[in-house]
């Protein structure tokens, strides 16, 4: 029997809620499907930063090398600022284990009402640059407190960068059935990175002959998705670019919490992680109502790239059943707890 070793990190707020049902739920498939999951679970979080000063302990980077998937939940604390926890824990792992093609798809589930009238034909999928770009870190910060005070915060364009995302992005939009991609940009303000962004953009579609492009500026695009959705098909754009409009893409097709995200390392030298979008949710956490369907589809691209395509495709088939019965939590407009759509989607996989 197949085993695939997994490293769930739960993180904070409804991280810890959402990955305990993603687990349960990959566990009653594999045993459905025929194949064996073994999690390790791992407290890496904000708890552990305020009482030991480290997110992730020595060594811990080198331990989750050697897992097949990661399966994380979210990370953020009302007590510790936001750049402090994302830079202690997401993107060293993100950065550490090159996991440059970050990919988010949208669409709008049966049963769900998206607050757009042409809802039903958003079918997208974001590859966001996840390396490099605006958060490649480059930096830094003089004469704190002074009035000469200066912030720099580098965006950071690579050629070697830029184009294994572009390549990535044109593979993805030639497997899909509109094999069209729309390249995001903001060369016009942005005259230097951008613009190479852009340059080599239209240099590697030379290769992809059967993918037809366009290009649209980053604003100019925020309207596309909501007056023109049909027109958009996969989306490359860079890493804030792709944050923003990803967080949109999940709003117009329903909810933050059905909106799923893979961190690829296409070589598969690193273990690739898989998160729901949305974050830590403090307003909501331990209320048992946080919505676990973005963990749920995300343990799907999970097993989509552990090669279980069979399993992906039952899960998602399970979950578009209880979307499509209208087992909501309140977020979808429902009344039901996180643990009630998990239960039906246990059903729903039998
Ligand atoms: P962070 O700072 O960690 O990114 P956040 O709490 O600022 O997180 P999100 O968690 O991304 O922001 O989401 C914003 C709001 O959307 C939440 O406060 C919550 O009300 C709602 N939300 C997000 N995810 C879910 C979910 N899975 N189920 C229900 N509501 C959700």
């Amino acid at each position: 029997m197949k085993c695939y070793r997994i490293a769930s990190i739960p993180g904070d707020g409804i991280g810890i809620e959402v990955i305990a049902e993603g687990i349960r739920v990959l566990e009653a498939l594999a045993a459905l499907e025929g194949f064996s999951l073994q999690f390790k679970g791992f407290d890496w979080s904000s708890a552990r930063f305020k009482a030991t000063g480290a997110y992730i302990p020595a060594g811990g980077l080198a331990e989750l090398k050697t897992f097949d998937a990661i399966f994380f939940g979210a990370v953020g604390a009302p007590d510790v600022p936001d750049h402090v926890s994302l830079w202690g824990l997401r993107l060293p792992i993100c950065q550490g284990f090159d996991q440059f093609a970050n990919v988010r798809p949208s669409r709008v589930l049966p049963g769900i009402a998206s607050p757009l009238a042409r809802g039903k034909d958003i079918d997208w999928v974001i590859v966001r640059e996840n390396s490099e770009g605006e958060y490649s870190g480059a930096g830094g910060r003089v004469h704190s407190g002074h009035p000469e005070e200066v912030a720099m915060e580098v965006s950071t364009f690579t050629r070697a960068g830029v184009e294994r995302v572009h390549r990535f992005a044109f593979a993805l939009a030639r497997s899909r059935p509109r094999k069209h991609l729309t390249l995001v940009t903001k060369s016009n303000a942005q005259r230097h990175g951008m613009v190479l962004w852009d340059e080599i953009f239209y240099e590697v579609a030379k290769d992809f002959p059967e993918v037809t492009t366009n290009r649209v500026l980053v604003d100019a695009v925020t309207t596309v998705m909501v007056l023109k959705p049909a027109s958009l098909d996969a989306i490359v754009a860079s890493n804030l670019h792709a944050d923003i409009l990803s967080d949109l893409a999940a709003a117009l097709s329903g909810s933050l919490g059905i909106a799923p995200t893979a961190n690829l390392n296409p070589s598969r030298r690193f273990p690739s992680m898989f998160e729901p979008i949305h974050g830590s949710a403090f307003d909501i956490t331990g209320k048992g109502i946080a919505n676990p369907i973005a963990t749920f589809w995300t343990a799907s691209l999970m097993l989509e790239h552990l090669g279980e395509a069979k399993a992906a495709a039952r899960l998602m088939k399970a979950i578009e059943r209880t979307t499509g019965e209208q087992v909501f939590t309140p977020d979808l407009g429902g009344v039901h707890d996180t643990r009630a759509v998990t239960n039906a989607v246990i059903r729903a996989l039998k």
